[in-house]
C-alpha cells in the first residue's frame, strides 16, 4: 500500500513538474505588503485555491488555519455521517489535476479499478485524504494559526493573527476568508432553548457533542436535515433509550427543489441573474427545505426506538426533577438531552473577526426589498456579493478595501445559488474566485505592467548566426 502511495507521489510530482509547476510569481510587489493574498481558513476550499493560486503565479501567498495540522474542516467533527453526501466523482481540491485526486488516492490504497465498487466516498477516507493533499499540494498552510481582527489599512489589511497566544500583524493586499459554515455566522439555535435550559442540556449539530453520555438517555432531535438524521443515528449507536426528532413541517422535506436549476447554462450564469429572480429562487429553498440523504434515513429507520413527530414544535422547555419536560403543540416529551439540527445564521455582523468592517459591508437587505409574501429575515443578513465573490460597500465610497475582501463561504449562497464550499460548486466556484483574484491583482497594478507587457522582449528563440550560412549572397 505504502509504496503504490509512494508511487503516486513520485507520479504527481513528475506531472507538476511536466505541467510547468507554479509559473514565477508575477504580482508587482507594494512596499510594506506581507502577503498578496492571505487565505483564511484550511479546509478543502482554502486547499485547492491555494493550489490553484500558486499554478496561476501567485507566489506571495499564505494560509493560515486556526486546528491544528491533520484537523482542519469538518470532516473529523462535527461531521457524523458515514459517507459524504456528495457524488463520488465531483473534482476536489486537484481541480482536475489526476495524480492528486481522490480517485487516484483511493486505488494507489486498494488497488486499480477499487473505486469502481465505491457508491460515495467513506467521510474518514474523504479527511484522510485531504491531510495526503495538503502535503502533496504543497500548501503549507500555517496551523493553529486564527484570524482575531481584520483592520482595513488603506486598501489593503492589518490582519492580527494568534498563534500558541502570540499575538501578531501582518499586511494583506487580499484577503479571503474560506472560513466554512461558521465563517460568517454563528449556529442557529432556538431561543427556547437557550432561554429554557442549561447549556449542559443541548447541543448544535457544529457542536461536540457527547454521545457515549446520551446512553440510555431519552434525546429530541429538533430539524429533520441531513445533520438531524446522523445526529440521530449516532445517538441510537451508543445507545439512546430513544431519540425523538421534532418536524415542524406536515411532511419532511423530500422533494429536490433546486433540480430544475442544474443544468450548467442556468447554474454557472446565476450570480447574472436580477436580484427578485435569486432571491425568490434561494427563498424557495430555504422555506421548503432541503431533503436528508437517503442513507442517512436509511440509517434510523429500523430503530424501533426511533420516532418522528411531524408537525410537531416545542413551545416552552424546563428542567423538572432533573429530566427535560418540553411542552409542544401536541401531548408533552420528556426528555434527557436535546439537539438542535436548526441550520445557520449567515451575517457578517455576528463574527468579532469582522468587527472593523462588517458595518460597511453591504448585505441582502441593504440592496434589495423582498415583496411581502416572500419576506425571509434569515436571508436579508447573507451578505450581497460581487461577481469576484468579494463584499461589496454599503454606501459607495466608504470602505473601497472591500474590494480586496472575498467571502468563500457558505454566505455567498445567496449571490451565487450553491452552497459555495462544497465539492458540487468546487470546480466552478474556485476558478471563478481564482481568475477574480488574479484579474484585480493584475489591473490594481495595470500602469506597471502595462509597461512590462509593451517592454522589448528579451526572449531569444535563436541566434542569427543559426540561418547566416543559407543567406543568399549576391556575387
Ligand atoms: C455535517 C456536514 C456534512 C457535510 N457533508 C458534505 C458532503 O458530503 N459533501 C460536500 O461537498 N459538502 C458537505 N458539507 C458542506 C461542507 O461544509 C463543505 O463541503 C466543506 O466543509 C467546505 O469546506 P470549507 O473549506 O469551505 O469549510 P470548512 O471545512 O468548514 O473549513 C473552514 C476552515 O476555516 C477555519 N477557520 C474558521 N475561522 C477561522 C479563523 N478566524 N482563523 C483561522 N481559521 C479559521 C476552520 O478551522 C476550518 O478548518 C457538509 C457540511 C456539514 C456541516
Amino acid at each position: 500500500v505504502t509504496e503504490a502511495l509512494r508511487a503516486l507521489e513520485a507520479e504527481a510530482a513528475r506531472a507538476l513538474a511536466y505541467e510547468g509547476n507554479a509559473p514565477a510569481n508575477w504580482v508587482m510587489p507594494r512596499n510594506g505588503v506581507d502577503h498578496d493574498i492571505l487565505i483564511v481558513g484550511g479546509g478543502q476550499s482554502g486547499l485547492a485555491l491555494s493550489f490553484a493560486l500558486r499554478r496561476s503565479g501567485i507566489a506571495r501567498l499564505s494560509s493560515i488555519e486556526a486546528q491544528p495540522a491533520g484537523q482542519a474542516g469538518i470532516w473529523d467533527t462535527p461531521a457524523r455521517m458515514r459517507t459524504l453526501r456528495t457524488q463520488k466523482t465531483l473534482v476536489g481540491p486537484d481541480m482536475g489535476f489526476v495524480p492528486l485526486s481522490f480517485p487516484r488516492w483511493y486505488e494507489a490504497q486498494h488497488g486499480i479499478g477499487s473505486f469502481d465498487a465505491v457508491t460515495r466516498a467513506d467521510r474518514t477516507d474523504w479527511a484522510d485524504y485531504l491531510r495526503w493533499f495538503e502535503a502533496q499540494s504543497g500548501a503549507a498552510i500555517r496551523h493553529d494559526t486564527r484570524l482575531v481582527r481584520l483592520e482595513p489599512d488603506g486598501e489593503h489589511f492589518r490582519v492580527h493573527i494568534e498563534r500558541d497566544g502570540v499575538a501578531s500583524v501582518e499586511v494583506s493586499r487580499k484577503v479571503v476568508l474560506a472560513t466554512g459554515l461558521l465563517g460568517m455566522g454563528t449556529p442557529s439555535v432556538p431561543p427556547i432553548l437557550t432561554e429554557g435550559l442549561p447549556s449542559s442540556r443541548y447541543r448544535h449539530t457544529s457542536q461536540q457533542i457527547d454521545f457515549i453520555a446520551l446512553a440510555d438517555k431519552d434525546v429530541g432531535v429538533i430539524g429533520t436535515g441531513a445533520s438531524a438524521f446522523d445526529a440521530a443515528a449516532v445517538a441510537l449507536e451508543a445507545g439512546a433509550a430513544s431519540v425523538h426528532m421534532l418536524c415542524r413541517k406536515p411532511a419532511i422535506p423530500t422533494l429536490q427543489v433546486n433540480q430544475p436549476r442544474g443544468y450548467p447554462g442556468a447554474a454557472d450564469n446565476y450570480p447574472e441573474l436580477p436580484d427578485a429572480v435569486r432571491w425568490t429562487l434561494f427563498n424557495r429553498v430555504s422555506r421548503g427545505g432541503t431533503p436528508p440523504p437517503t442513507d442517512s434515513v436509511l440509517r434510523v429507520i429500523e430503530a424501533p426506538n426511533f420516532h418522528i413527530y411531524l408537525a410537531t414544535e416545542i413551545s416552552t422547555v424546563r428542567v423538572e426533577n432533573g429530566r427535560i419536560v418540553a411542552a409542544t403543540n401536541r401531548e408533552p416529551m420528556t426528555l434527557d438531552f436535546i439537539v438542535a439540527a436548526t441550520g445557520y445564521l449567515q451575517d457578517p455582523r455576528l463574527r468579532p473577526e469582522l468587527a472593523d468592517v462588517a458595518a460597511h459591508i453591504a448585505l441582502w437587505q441593504d440592496r434589495f426589498e423582498a415583496p411581502v409574501t416572500e419576506a425571509n429575515p434569515a436571508l436579508a443578513t447573507y451578505p450581497y456579493l460581487g461577481p469576484g465573490l468579494q463584499f461589496v460597500e454599503r454606501v459607495p465610497g466608504a470602505a473601497p478595501y472591500l474590494k480586496n475582501l472575498h467571502c468563500y463561504t457558505a454566505a455567498a449562497a445567496l449571490s451565487f445559488g450553491r452552497l459555495i464550499g462544497d465539492l458540487p460548486s468546487m470546480a466552478w466556484g474556485i476558478s471563478r474566485l481564482t481568475s477574480a483574484l488574479t484579474k484585480d491583482l493584475f489591473y490594481q497594478d495595470f500602469d506597471r505592467h502595462r509597461e512590462r507587457i509593451t517592454s522589448q522582449s528579451t526572449s531569444v528563440e535563436f541566434n542569427d548566426d543559426l540561418y547566416r550560412s543559407r543567406v543568399w549572397a549576391a556575387t
